[in-house]
């Protein structure tokens, strides 16, 4: 089990014994560990997921620490998020991570969890980490699919020390462009630029080579974080 893992399980444990005196039965930090896992047998993950349905408590302080988990600079993998994000049924804004290189005229993705759109080739992140895709064009496209949108994020190497960064999202089921989405841009914490999406597309231009944050939202709330890199 990785480090950060073990890092959330301590978190949600202690908030757990700090809410509950009585131990009771409610669900250890072997359990929940186990169960983020994957590591639980069939029947026992039933249970642990029945009482995660049935006890507030123990759902609210798995799911608040995966929250703040998703968000912070530890990311838990895709696969134990999403999974923990099913069995709970809590809306949980997920994260694309994306890490690129500005080359002269090309761009070169040098790690991300989501798929990349290479020419009419769409490259799934699980490839993408067993393969050397070389040089890029000078626009990579990169898609991840969350729970009911998939979003669409695009960066144009523009002088090979500044680039232009796109997103669109779109219905997963209906393919419609989602029109009514928040779009903000930080950079070390500080909100650079922030559009509503009426018009279904929103481009930061002209950016310097950095870490950003894209807060990707819709009027109930976060629905996507992308975390963009972009250096020489
Ligand atoms: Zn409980």
């Amino acid at each position: 089990m990785g480090q950060n893992i073990e890092r959330l399980i301590r978190l949600v444990y202690k908030g757990w014994k700090s809410r509950h005196i009585d131990e009771g039965a409610h669900l250890d930090e072997e359990d929940m560990a186990a169960f983020l896992d994957g590591r639980l047998s069939i029947e026992k993950n039933e249970l642990v997921k029945d009482h995660l349905v049935g006890c507030h408590s123990c759902a609210e302080v798995l799911g608040l620490s995966l929250q703040a988990n998703a968000l912070g600079d530890n990311l838990l993998p895709d696969p134990l998020l999403n999974s923990a994000k099913e069995a709970l049924g809590i809306n949980v804004p997920v994260v694309v991570e994306i890490m690129l290189r500005l080359r002269e005229k090309v761009v070169e993705v040098l790690k991300s969890n989501g798929d990349v759109l290479v020419g009419q080739e769409l490259v799934p992140a699980s490839i993408l980490r067993s393969r050397n895709l070389g040089d890029f064009k000078d626009e990579v496209v990169i898609l991840k699919d969350f729970a009911n949108i998939r979003v669409k994020v695009s960066v144009e190497n523009k002088t090979g020390k500044d680039f232009n960064v796109n997103i669109l999202a779109r219905d997963k089921h209906k393919k419609a462009v989602i029109k009514d989405l928040r779009v903000t841009l930080f950079r070390e914490g500080v909100e650079l630029e922030s559009y509503l999406n009426d018009s279904g597309s929103v481009t930061f231009e002209h950016l310097l080579l950095g870490k950003y944050k894209i807060e990707v939202a819709d009027l109930e709330g976060n629905l996507a974080t992308v975390l963009l890199e972009v250096k020489l």
